[in-house]
């Protein structure tokens, strides 16, 4: 288990959670029972709502506290300076080649980049990212991927719930000051599920071009040239596992801890 001391990562985590329980408060307070209290609707709502809700949090605890790929450390330290001064020499590291890391002090496997925020090399990184307060890398791409997918569902059932309630008549309400409370309460739920799903909606299409053209995010960055070759399918296999692909949508086992057993400490 990995937790980064990072102020911004921290404080993206507890507005994360507070949007969650505040979305969820006023979709069950606000939303559902004034408008569904009197069918058997209400209760389905507020199952679906609260399963994606719980899946969301379920990924969103295993992206944040999984390994995303630290690269292990040598038990000795190892001096690289001949190394660093040949690599000036040196244009460019073939795709499949070892390099070294100067801030680890290691030997880096290829694709593995170095984090400033969690001050190690990540094995395949994509990116840091605060709304996780962790690395986005080869070990936890699914489960990140998975948190994106149920706050897209959550944000989009959201949205429908609170459009619908606006038009529906409220059974409880009774006085002007309720009807008002109740409205303030669903254009909040209405705001931030839009802004939610906008946010995840540009994140998921990063995510899937990065998978399909088997490029990351900091690779494209530093215009690091890569050579595609398998198929699209091979591709999402090699993030979701080879198991039936019903279990692509469920943040359980991830497939790199048990495929790639490969030791990298020299
Ligand atoms: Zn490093
Ligand atoms: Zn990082």
């Amino acid at each position: 288990m990995v937790f980064r001391k990072d102020p911004c990562g921290i404080t993206c985590l507890v507005i994360t959670y507070g949007c969650v329980l505040y979305c969820d408060y006023c979709i069950i307070d606000h939303v559902i029972l004034p408008t569904f209290s009197s069918s058997l609707w209400g209760a389905f709502h507020a199952t679906m709502f609260n399963s994606f809700l719980f899946l969301l949090a379920y990924s969103h605890l295993k992206a944040s506290f999984c390994d995303p790929g630290v690269v292990p450390l040598p038990y000795a330290r190892l001096d690289f300076s001949d190394i660093q001064k040949a690599k000036k020499k040196k244009p460019r590291k073939a795709e499949s080649e070892w390099g070294v890391c100067s801030k680890c002090e290691a030997y880096k496997p290829p694709r593995a980049h170095h984090c400033r925020i969690c001050n190690r090399c990540i094995k395949k990184m994509d990116h840091h990212c605060p709304w996780i307060n962790n690395c986005v890398g080869e070990q936890n791409q699914k489960f990140f991927i998975l948190f994106l997918f149920y706050t897209g569902i959550s944000s989009i059932y959201g949205l429908s719930l609170g459009v619908f309630s606006l038009f529906k008549r409220c059974h409880d309400c009774t006085d002007k000051y309720e009807i008002g409370t109740r409205i303030f309460h669903v254009v909040i739920l209405l705001v931030v599920c839009s802004l939610f799903s906008l946010f995840v909606l540009c994140i998921m299409y990063d995510q899937i071009y990065s998978i399909y053209n088997d490029i990351t995010l900091i690779e494209q960055v530093q215009k690091e040239e890569r050579q595609n070759s398998k198929p699209k399918m091979a591709l999402l296999m090699e993030i979701f596992g080879r198991g039936p692909k019903i279990l692509w949508l469920l943040p359980c086992s991830n497939p790199r801890q048990t495929t790639h057993t490969t030791d990298y400490s020299v």
